[in-house]
């Protein structure tokens, strides 16, 4: 068959691929140049240990309260805005113990089984892009956030993810060369980490000696429809491209771009930053996550990324220095001999995640459009998702059984 796909991020090439791997002819287009984007500056962590949504109870009386302090990890842009506003009202009604219960299973048996795939895509890839299975470490420094992180491990172990509570001393002796001090934190063995840079250029590399047909700086501008289904794109440079079946991961765009075919996939862009040192004087060699500040560290290669926030922003690049200055000012508390670098003197990388409001990703084939199959709203988790999104991305096309239950991932699932 022949498909095209819109969006050239981690779900787009990761789509392709297994859609080539199935025996389909690919197209893949993307506005940019598939080496830019959220899916490349992102913290490169694969986390079987993230099975909690976003949308999760408590998280809205949290999120109200560092919505006053301008350097916290969280932010809501104020405006009239009514995708927005519809966007808050189902986060909010997604916010319950019954709902964050049905999500979980499901938000594990993703991460695992895209893990997998990673593992299996390390030995498939010409191109290496630093996949490590070092785990990674959930690391607090008060008693609130030591109750919180101490709670997730119980409720992994019960789910079947395995989680080790370390104590103070446990960190202090975790890594050679790197001096490292928190009150306490989790391990989670079972999350792995990668460049995510090298891991898109590992894919784009694949791809094109497999015969996948690229199409940069060519963005999506109009669909034509015939009888319910899509015939035709249209590109911003005047292009009329017929198609058989489309997918679409066109990331925080992809709400935009589903307005003019009446489908309603909400996504909100949840815009965070990175920056990454190149050679730092200490580099740890097990990610972590710093519970209270929300800040990601992840060692890449020779490299060490640092990054976090989340701002609903309405699509803005503006860099927010003190936030920036927020994620900064989080690592010494933990890793205090690592020189850090004025920001003015580093590159803030900014990305947007494509985010969903219950925290689930959209993954499944239109109900009213037959010929489309959507991916996204994977959040803070596309990049670890990639893999699993892209095989069942492969099954649907192929009318295949989807090997994981895609029912509460259905697109339309907000009318
Ligand atoms: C600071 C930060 C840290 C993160 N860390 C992690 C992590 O450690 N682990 C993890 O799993 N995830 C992480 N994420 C999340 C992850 O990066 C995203 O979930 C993922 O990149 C989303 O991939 P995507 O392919 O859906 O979207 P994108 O990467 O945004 O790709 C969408 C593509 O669609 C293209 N496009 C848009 N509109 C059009 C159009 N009209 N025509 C053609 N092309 C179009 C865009 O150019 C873009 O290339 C992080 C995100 C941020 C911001």
């Amino acid at each position: 068959m022949k498909v095209h796909v819109i969006g050239g991020g981690v779900i787009g090439l990761c789509s392709a691929y297994y859609l080539q791997k199935a025996g389909h002819e690919v197209t893949i287009l993307d506005k940019g140049d598939f080496l830019a984007g959220c899916s490349f500056g992102n913290a490169g962590m694969i986390v079987p240990s993230h099975f909690v949504p976003l949308a999760s109870p408590g998280v809205i009386a949290k999120g109200l309260r560092w919505m006053f302090s301008a350097s916290s990890p969280f932010y809501i842009k104020p405006r009239l805005d009514l995708q927005l506003a519809q966007w808050l009202w189902h986060f909010y009604r997604a916010c319950t113990p019954e709902k964050v219960r049905s999500a979980m299973p499901i938000i594990r048996d993703l991460n695992q089984g895209s893990r997998l795939l990673y593992q299996a895509l390390s030995a498939e890839l010409a191109v290496p892009f630093d996949l490590e299975n070092k785990g990674l470490l959930m690391m607090f420094r008060t008693p609130k956030g030591e109750k919180e992180e101490v709670g997730g491990a119980e409720m992994a172990n019960e789910l079947g993810v395995k989680a080790k509570v370390l104590t103070a001393s446990e960190i202090a002796n975790l890594e050679k060369g790197t001096q490292l001090q928190a009150r306490g934190g989790v391990l989670y063995p079972g999350d792995s980490h990668l460049s995510p840079h090298l891991f898109m250029k590992a894919m784009v590399t694949q791809l094109e000696a497999a015969g996948v047909k690229f199409l940069p700086k060519t963005s999506l501008t109009a669909w034509e429809t015939q009888k319910g289904q899509i015939t035709h794109l249209q590109t911003d440079s005047g292009e009329r491209i017929k198609v058989e079946q489309v997918v679409l991961a066109a990331g925080s765009w992809s709400q935009k771009i589903l307005q003019s075919l009446g489908i309603t996939m909400p996504i909100q862009d949840g815009k965070g930053y990175s920056i990454t040192l190149s050679s730092p004087n200490e580099r740890p060699s097990i990610p972590s996550i710093l519970s209270e500040d929300k800040v990601a560290i992840t060692p890449m290669g020779e490299d060490l990324r640092f990054g976090g926030t989340l701002e609903l922003g309405g699509m803005s690049r503006k860099v927010n220095p003190k936030r920036v200055q927020g994620i900064i000012n989080s690592l010494p508390q933990y890793y205090p001999n690592i020189h850090l670098p004025h920001q003015r003197d580093v590159d803030i990388w900014v990305g947007f995640r494509p985010c969903s409001p219950d925290g689930l990703p959209y993954i499944g084939r239109s109900n009213q459009v037959p010929n489309l199959v959507l991916a996204g709203g994977h959040a803070m988790m596309g990049m670890s998702l990639g893999p699993i999104t892209g095989k069942l991305i492969a099954e649907i096309i192929s009318e295949q059984k989807p090997s994981i239950d895609l029912s509460l991932l259905q697109p339309e699932r907000y009318g």
